[in-house]
């Protein structure tokens, strides 16, 4: 274990206050995705990403994509499985906002186990790496893909990587790197339903407003917790990229076109976070991308 104060804890300072043991193997994770983060470069979301270059302006196989049932493949498709997605994470887990999102890095399970996927049309089994998300403002809607022309209010990307792969850096080298999911939300002024595991990420969101900072998260959380009850059977997957710089082409997406509703109080939480510029960090999303006649699979229940 390793005793570090959560206020400096990506600064690597030292520091004395609110001293709280976090395991030397998250701190690792932590700071490593962190230096994934920075080889990225600086990069905003004040062209939704028009501006920025390299494989994000030449790649063909890019993302976010319309997707849309009409023009999707319906296939049988094994169903996309979950591996202890029902198991509770090492606790604390720590938040951040990293300048582009508010992002989590997710620990391993208490028994020690890392929760991934497979099954679908995934090349591998996906270990979970990091949660985050992409929004709009109080005037715009913030998810990346857009469902049959409709976007929505926040998109969430649940990151895993291929267990053949060592490192996030080695795998966003391999078309069959990345699997990510994306759940989208609904802001609804009343809520319908309780998301105990997603308010426990979005209460600690006022203390992570300024770029740089940290908060931890205690208690029971599962990853499956953060999919509330959507209807996972039918999703949309598709080959795509990153949604960030260097937008590689690395990523087997799953998008679920079942709508999280979820209290638009806790939805402004996002709203008021800031950026590295000291700017509101609002409306970061990426523009949508061309599909260039790529395969977009359905799969139903039926
Ligand atoms: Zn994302």
């Amino acid at each position: 274990m390793f005793s570090i104060g959560y206020c400096c804890l990506l600064a690597l300072c030292g520091c004395t206050l609110a001293y709280i043991e976090i395991p030397e193997a998250y701190l690792t994770a932590i700071r490593q995705d962190r230096a994934d983060e920075q080889a990225a470069g600086e990069y905003n979301y004040d062209e939704q990403g028009d501006d920025w270059t390299g494989t994000c302006q030449s790649g063909e196989n890019q993302s976010p994509i319309d997707l849309i049932y009409e023009d999707s493949k319906i296939v049988a498709i094994p169903r996309l499985r979950f591996n202890y997605y029902d198991q509770a994470l090492q606790t604390p887990l720590v938040i951040t906002n990293n300048g582009h999102t508010a992002n989590m890095v997710i620990p391993q399970t208490r028994g020690g186990q890392r929760p991934s996927i497979n099954g679908s049309l995934l090349p591998g089994n996906f270990e979970v790496q990091s949660v985050h998300f992409h929004w709009g403002s109080r005037e715009t809607k913030g998810s990346e893909h857009a469902i049959n022309f409709q976007r929505y209010d926040v998109e969430m990307h649940i990151v895993h990587k291929n267990t053949i792969y060592d490192t996030m850096g080695e795998a966003t080298m391999h078309p069959d790197g990345l699997a990510v999911l994306g759940v989208m939300f609904r802001a609804v002024d009343r809520q319908t339903s309780q998301h105990y595991g997603l308010n426990k990420i979005f209460n600690q969101l006022p203390r992570i407003v300024q770029y740089g900072s940290n908060a931890t998260i205690t208690g029971r959380l599962t990853v499956g917790q953060l999919l509330g009850n959507i209807v996972t059977g039918e999703f949309f997957t598709y080959n795509g990229s990153l949604t960030t710089p260097d937008c590689a082409e690395a990523v087997t997406w799953t998008v679920f076109p079942d709508v999280l509703d979820y209290p638009r109080r806790q939805i402004a939480k996002l709203w008021n976070l800031r950026d590295s510029r000291q700017k509101p960090l609002i409306d970061n999303y990426r523009s949508i991308q061309d599909t260039n006649n790529r395969d977009v699979y359905y799969r139903t229940i039926q």
